[in-house]
């Protein structure tokens, strides 16, 4: 592979051309391995940012695409519908909470996120009333497009960057009694505030559930979700629930919201829906939400992607979901879960981490200063694993299929790595 010409022309996220980090050329990935182009094979320990449950290169999940090749790939979904997409809407709406009955498929987690914020604005827009800020918290991460940032945590996102043309909402503090802590009613009281201060204006709240990830990587109370749905129901105002990371089981439960008991009006996934595969979304609004939408001037929600409901994709969606409808996911992330709780209070002894927690088949290592990442890039790589930190953060989300004996591997590295 021509690595000289990756570093001077292709751009990679979050990547200075003029200083660009070295990139590990990937030739194939089989199960929980990626297979370096050197020929050394190391245990992925982050699915390619949440996305491959099932592992790479799954003989189910390539014989859908294969069928699904031969047929069509793609056929435009404006007047006209297809089995993938009918099956994959049926299997959202029966896997999703039971008032989320309207499917909106998108291409990637961010449009997804535009979206939901669109049908809110649409929604009060039909009810005649002019409500144009988002309440969220700190600390959350939302994607890269603009509407999407603008309610991502403006300091990691550098909302000064974008001052004057990125929209500004609210944000509260962001939740800090942990999941598995004693509950603080005080933990929500400035988010309540918020609420009840600007409530007129709001259109309505958005929050990743349980889990805030690339903003932080901070696991939070179930209760201060019961609340955010509480004062969203006393001020009627809508609940966006950001499921894009946290969907398809990697909190422990299939979605996130779960864990309080809770159902928001609208819904967003991503990243694990086609396991992996390719990219593709979904918006999810209760039957109220979607039909208020389009009561109004529009008489239609007003989006429409180019390569929405992509045949292809759609069709390793549901190879994807089936293989999670065997139910096998649950005793492979409780597993998980287990040995993270075994292994990870280890890594929290040394002097230099801040933290350590876990929820799922997600495991976080806090430390007190940010990494030198070409550093412990190397020095994963080296241990045979690949585990990218970003900060203070050195985390993992392995595929659910890893075996004991690997995920030891991944976190023995990261005991290596710090010490
Ligand atoms: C990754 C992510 C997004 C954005 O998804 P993309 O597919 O990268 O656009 C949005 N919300 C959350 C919670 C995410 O983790």
């Amino acid at each position: 592979m021509d690595l000289e010409f990756d570093q001077q022309h292709v751009w990679h996220p979050y990547t200075s051309t003029l200083n660009p980090l070295p990139c590990y050329p990937v030739e194939s990935a089989e199960g929980v391995y990626l297979k370096l182009e050197d020929g050394r094979e190391i245990i992925d320990g982050m699915s390619s940012w949440w996305s491959t449950i099932h592992g790479y290169n799954h003989p189910e999940l390539n014989q859908a695409a294969k069928n699904q090749l031969d047929k069509m790939s793609h056929v435009m979904f404006g007047g006209i519908t297809h089995q993938p997409a009918v099956e994959l809407c049926r299997k959202l709406v029966d896997m999703t909470p039971e008032p989320l009955q309207h499917v909106f498929l998108a291409d990637s987690g961010s449009v997804a996120v535009e979206v939901s914020l669109k049908m809110a604005l649409q929604y009060w827009h039909a009810k005649g009333e002019r409500r144009p800020k988002f309440l969220t918290v700190k600390h959350g991460y939302h994607g890269d497009t603009f509407a999407a940032m603008s309610v991502t945590d403006p300091n990691n996102s550098m909302h000064s960057l974008y001052k004057g043309f990125l929209p500004e909402h609210i944000f509260a503090q962001s939740p800090e009694c942990p999941f598995n802590g004693e509950w603080n009613e005080d933990d929500v009281l400035d988010f309540k505030h918020k609420l009840e201060a600007n409530h007129s204006e709001i259109a309505a709240v958005i929050i990743e559930p349980i889990v805030q990830g690339a903003g932080g990587m901070r696991i939070y109370h179930p209760t201060f979700l019961k609340r955010v749905r509480e004062l969203c129901d006393q001020y009627g105002i809508l609940l966006i629930a950001d499921e894009i990371a946290t969907g398809f089981g990697r909190t422990g439960k299939l979605f996130a919201c779960e864990h309080a008991e809770i159902s928001p009006d609208i819904m967003c996934i991503g990243k694990a829906l086609t396991g992996g595969y390719m990219t593709l979304s979904a918006t999810l609004a209760t039957k109220h939400v979607a039909d208020t939408v389009c009561s109004g001037e529009a008489g239609c929600f007003m989006h429409g992607p180019t390569f929405m409901g992509n045949p292809l994709a759609c069709a390793v969606a549901n190879a994807s979901l089936e293989l999670l409808q065997k139910g096998h996911w649950h005793q492979q992330v409780a597993d998980i879960e287990k040995q993270l709780a075994e292994s990870l209070p280890e890594i929290g002894k040394l002097e230099k981490v801040k933290d350590v927690r876990w929820l799922g088949a997600i495991g976080v290592v806090e430390l007190h200063e940010p990494v030198n990442m070409a550093e412990i890039q190397k020095a994963f790589v080296d241990n045979g694993v690949w585990i990218r930190p970003f900060g203070t953060l050195v985390y993992i989300m392995p595929p659910f299929i890893i075996k004991p004996q690997e995920l030891s591997r991944l976190t023995l590295a990261i005991l290596r790595t710090l010490q």
